[in-house]
């Protein structure tokens, strides 16, 4: 069942989203060469304390770290690891979660540590830029689909391929809730879009083959052929004709 929030449950979403998106601005911040992944992962888990919420993936299925730190050709759901050092030239998606007030927000967003390839940049830009495309369309009215079509369009005109066996989702008192939100489909098709509705949007794209397959920590989502791989992800609310994205830092 997909749930609608009412205006009180959308400020509690406000909150838990703006403590997420100041989480992972502050994890950004410290992707740079020499940092560890865990490092980062400890920064973003403090912050979310400290601000009274509690890390949403933490021990989610098992999940053992704050935030998901996947780096190059890893596309999601990347372990934080003392062992992991970046360095100049890695790109490096970071995804997490707050849950306050009893609500969840969800957001990702793929790094550049120092100068990296141009693929590597084009890659990024296009990631982004699918997940505005696919914003502008979750409006009231619209259809899942409309989101779907316009982020798949953009990654693919751009020469890139849209991961499809995982996908977005509606956030809310569960972390993943109804419906499923993929980043590939038809306008026109899947559960109609209305006011109150709160979705995570979150292209997971390729420079290389859709394909993925999950390393043997059974977690961490690689691509097949070892190609780079981006992400970015906001949870957004639908409001009329202007969708409302939650995970904004303030
Ligand atoms: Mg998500």
């Amino acid at each position: 069942m997909i749930s609608v929030k009412n205006s009180r449950e959308l400020e509690l979403m406000r909150s838990a989203c703006r403590i997420a998106a100041n989480a992972l601005a502050l994890a950004g911040e410290h992707v740079k060469p020499g940092v560890t992944t865990w490092k980062i992962d400890r920064i973003a888990h403090q912050y979310i304390l400290s601000q009274g919420a509690r890390p949403s993936f933490l021990g989610h299925d098992g999940f053992p770290a704050s935030a998901c730190i996947s780096v190059n050709s890893e596309v999601i759901h990347g372990i934080p690891s003392k062992e992991r050092t970046l360095k100049q030239g890695d790109i490096v998606s970071v995804d997490l979660g707050a849950r306050f007030g009893g609500f969840h927000g969800d957001n990702a967003a793929t790094f550049a540590v120092g100068a990296v390839s141009d693929q590597a940049r084009r890659l990024m830009d296009t990631t982004r830029d699918s997940l505005f495309d696919g914003i502008k369309k979750a409006c009231a009215g619209g259809r899942i689909g409309d989101i779907s079509a316009a982020v798949g369009q953009r990654a693919e005109s751009d020469g890139f391929s849209v991961v499809r066996s995982f996908v977005g989702h509606g956030v809310g008192r569960q972390l993943h809730e109804a419906p499923e939100v993929p980043n590939f489909g038809e306008p026109g098709r899947g559960a109609r879009l209305v006011n109150g509705m709160t979705i995570a949007i979150e292209p997971m794209i390729n420079a290389g083959g859709y394909q993925v397959k999950i390393l043997p920590d059974g977690w961490t989502v690689v691509t097949e052929d070892g190609s780079l791989s981006a992400h970015f992800e906001h949870t957004v609310a639908v409001r009329g004709d202007s969708p409302e994205i939650l995970t904004t830092p303030g």
